[in-house]
């Protein structure tokens, strides 16, 4: 049997170490290499114009493609059970160009009214001044989805869960309204990771992940990739990643490579440690509110359940006086580390303060929205990415932390 065939029906943990990895034919090595070169020598037959360029053509040109950076792609697309993947040089690289790939002037999209903050402000402006119109609907509401969707509806974008709420989105049902009027549904799955989801298997025709979250892992490559269909992603590969040029250099691809291959396991540790964090802050006397997807008490629980393996890493809470609680906390705190950013083996703390990001990069425009907002996320909330230090120690740092 070949190892591709072997890989095909192989477990996460063998996938994410083995897929898109072989030793080099040169030299026998056993790691992955790093090619940095930006140019191949190519034969005098090559095509100058990425027009015609054909996937598995001889490399050429790093923008086009490299060897480290295919390396990484593979092993994304067999993680994530995708046909195949593009590497950006960030989620937000990934994001841009999935919008440039499939929106022109005169299309409508709906995106989620809440999601990351800069996909939020890029569609407060700059998308509509392009000449798309964007409906802002909070996904989780199907009905709000249904009456949203219309014949020029070219792309319902949704993240599950939500940053920063932890608001899930029901994905197969956001799929079939999506479909109902030719749209293509996207999905933002970075906080769940494929450990917790795998958004293609529910109907979603695009996968976009932040790689510099739980897929790399260790805080030091920005990347990001867009995952789905052979027919979707090599059109998407000429248009906006060779052309639009925002792509991943092979350094950081070599990182998120080694990062990936321990992540199923890492999500299992995150998982268990987010979830004994969780339960110690709910009891907590300051403790006003916990949300997370692996706790009963979240207002989506028996979605989490349906369509979440894994409950992943991050817990929002709210305390009273949330923002002289974060001074406390970001002087006070000795192992979390007060910063943003999320996904990380280091355990990292950060404060959003509802009125700041209301106005400045979520703003909801029905009453519907502000109370969704206000049921999840109150005055503010801290968002806490639990790492994958000792659950005790972790608990031990935000108590003395807490403390006055
Ligand atoms: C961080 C993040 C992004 C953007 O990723 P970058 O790599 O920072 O550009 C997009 N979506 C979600 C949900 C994120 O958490």
């Amino acid at each position: 049997m070949s190892k591709e065939n072997l890989l095909l029906h192989a477990g996460d943990r063998t996938k994410a170490i083995h897929a898109g990895e072989f030793p080099d034919p040169a030299t026998n090595a056993s790691a992955p290499n790093l090619v940095m070169s930006t140019t191949f020598v190519a034969s005098a037959d090559t095509n100058f114009s990425v027009e015609g360029m054909e996937e598995n053509a001889a490399w050429v040109y790093t923008r086009w493609g490299n060897p480290t950076i295919h390396q990484l792609e593979e092993k994304l697309a067999a993680i994530e059970q995708a046909e195949t993947a593009v590497a950006f040089a960030s989620g937000m690289g990934a994001i841009s160009a999935l919008l440039f790939h499939l929106l022109k002037a005169g299309d409508h999209a709906v995106i989620s009214d809440v999601a990351y903050a800069a996909l939020a402000e890029m569609t407060n402006e700059l998308i509509p001044d392009l000449g798309v119109e964007i409906s802002k609907v909070n996904t989780s509401d199907l009905d709000a989805l249904r009456a949203a969707v219309r014949r020029n509806t070219k792309l319902v974008y949704v993240e599950t869960p939500c940053n920063p709420l932890l608001r899930l989105t029901d994905i197969a049902a956001a799929a079939a309204i999506a479909h109902s009027v030719g749209a293509k549904l996207a999905v933002d799955s970075t906080f769940a990771t494929p450990a917790a989801t795998k958004p293609l298997q529910h109907g979603a025709d695009f996968v976009v992940h932040s790689l510099t979250k739980y897929l790399g892992g260790h805080g030091d490559a920005l990347g990001g990739a867009v995952l789905g269909y052979r027919a979707d992603l090599a059109p998407l590969r000429k248009k906006t990643a060779v052309r639009l040029g925002g792509v991943l250099s092979p350094f950081n691809a070599w990182l998120i490579l080694r990062g990936l291959a321990t992540f199923p396991i890492r999500m299992k540790a995150h998982q268990e440690n987010a979830l004994k964090v969780a339960a110690y802050l709910e009891q907590h006397p300051k403790v006003k509110r916990v949300v997370y997807p692996g706790l009963p008490s979240h207002p989506q629980r028996e979605l989490a359940k349906r369509q979440m393996e894994n409950f992943s890493g991050i817990v929002t809470f709210q305390v009273e006086n949330g923002r002289e609680a974060a001074r406390k906390l970001a002087q006070k705190l000795q192992i979390v580390h007060y910063a943003v950013s999320l996904g990380h083996h280091r355990s990292l703390i950060f404060y959003l303060d509802s009125e700041e990001l209301l106005q400045t990069s979520f703003k909801l425009s029905t009453p519907e929205q502000v109370a969704s907002w206000n049921d999840f996320a109150g005055k503010g909330i801290f968002r806490l990415s639990v790492g994958l230090e000792d659950a005790d120690d972790l608990a031990a740092d935000l108590e003395q932390a807490l403390q006055d």
